[in-house]
């Protein structure tokens, strides 16, 4: 299997399983722990083991299923990066020695030999420059070629740097191959994100295996986890919230205020500022924090602000609406509660863009990226995540300059 989003994968889960969901109800019977583990644990000696490559077809896409039904608990958590790494590198070995690229989830073509007119050929492979190694040549030979608009959503590189023609973009192998890894990218968010909504239906199998994967992630990125500290609770960063949750913290007008405030931010507020990524839906705050001070200070000053804000004012003709406030927290309709207090109803987790639309549609003003998000608080950890990514790709990008010139001015004074 080249691609475990490709159209291989695709129709044998859905001719042989029936779909997702049913695909990942019967991985526990074929799937031990130890065994979808075996796709992630080679990942600090850089080495993918042989069987792993060498796994057939369907067993390799149960095992890795398996690893993205345990990333259902925490979508965008280390666990999810250690596993796009690991596939990433079992993958990306896979591509290099398969004999085509086609069939991935790329919609790439092998490029026949009248779609390139020879004189434009000669050129951007360099036919007739001698100098080139035969394996140099090889790198410049474009193989593939994919239509612009199917190009154009995955390419963040200079056009520049590709040769148009006809509606299509032109690949080199390596060029494709960076593709191919954006498509399996995005596809494994997607997948994350489809799968976090049917996260409380999976059998505790993946639970299992998303706390074993945790063990590993945390070694695995020890070093970051030193210097930064686990990315779970955290301050809020509003710049980061979606575009429904930032309307509702700047007020709204009567008919939407009690869904909009009660409902929608107090869930999302406090999940995101205590619980980022909660391990099972009945979770209590008191599972999460050792005493009230955070949802007191932090997180009901923002609600009732947000309340204040709205025309009219939500607390002002609805006092009692503060013990709502409480209960869909989690401590049962009051309003002077205590952490112990915390359970005696249900803590509301935030309600799924799908909800959101139907309840309040006027709430729901997507931006670009809401593509793909099924729930405010995954829209928010998946902005976290990337946030984190770019921070630590800066720094190493800071790394490396400052050893240059470090290295330069060792050179200078010689
Ligand atoms: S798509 Fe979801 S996250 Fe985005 S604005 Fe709509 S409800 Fe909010």
């Amino acid at each position: 299997m080249l691609d475990p989003f490709g159209r291989e994968a695709r129709k044998i889960v859905k001719d042989e399983f029936g779909g997702i969901t049913e695909l990942l109800m019967v991985i526990p019977s074929y799937v031990g722990i130890d065994a979808a583990l075996e796709r992630v644990r080679w990942i600090n000696s850089g080495e993918v083991p042989k069987g792993i490559l060498e796994l057939d077809d369907v067993r390799d896409l149960l095992t890795f299923y398996a690893l993205l039904g345990a990333l259902a608990f925490s979508p965008y958590g280390l666990e999810m990066e250690l596993v796009k790494e690991a596939s990433l590198g079992i993958y990306s070995l896979k591509i290099e020695t398969a004999e085509t690229m086609e069939g991935t989830s790329v919609p790439l073509e092998a490029v026949r030999g009248d779609y390139i007119p020879p004189r434009d050929r000669a050129i951007l492979e360099r036919t007739h420059h001698t100098e080139l190694s035969p394996e140099e040549k090889k790198n410049l030979r474009l193989e593939y070629r994919i239509h612009l608009s199917k190009f154009l959503e995955l390419w963040d590189g200079s056009l520049k740097e590709v040769y148009i023609r006809k509606g299509y973009a032109y690949l080199t192998r390596g060029q494709a191959v960076e593709l191919w890894k954006r498509a399996f990218e995005r596809n494994f968010d997607r997948a994350v994100n489809l799968l976090y909504e049917v996260r409380d239906e999976l059998p505790g199998y993946y639970f299992r295996l998303y706390e074993e994967l945790g063990k590993i992630a945390r070694e695995h990125f020890k070093e970051r986890l030193e210097k930064m500290g686990r990315a779970e609770a955290q301050p809020l960063r509003f710049d980061l919230f979606p575009p429904c949750v930032k309307m509702a913290l700047g007020g709204v007008p009567a008919g939407l205020r009690n869904y909009a405030i009660t409902v929608l931010l107090t869930s999302f507020l406090s999940y995101a500022r205590i619980c980022p990524n909660p391990p099972r839906r009945d979770v209590r705050i008191r599972d999460c924090v050792q005493d009230l001070s955070v949802v007191e200070k932090e997180i009901m000053p923002i609600i009732i602000e947000a309340g204040n804000r709205c025309s009219p004012p939500l607390f002002e003709d609805q006092p009692h609406e503060i013990k709502n406030i409480w209960y869909h927290l989690g401590f049962g309709l009051t309003d002077k509660p205590t952490l112990e207090d915390s359970g005696n109803s249900p803590w509301y987790f935030p309600p799924n863009c799908s909800k959101i639309r139907a309840n309040a549609p006027e709430l729901c003003k997507p931006d670009r990226d809401c593509r793909n998000i099924k729930n405010p608080l995954t829209y928010y950890l998946r902005k976290l995540y990337l946030e984190n990514r770019k921070r630590k790709e800066n720094e190493q990008a800071e790394g490396a300059e400052n050893e240059g010139k470090g290295a330069g001015m060792e050179g200078e004074g010689k």
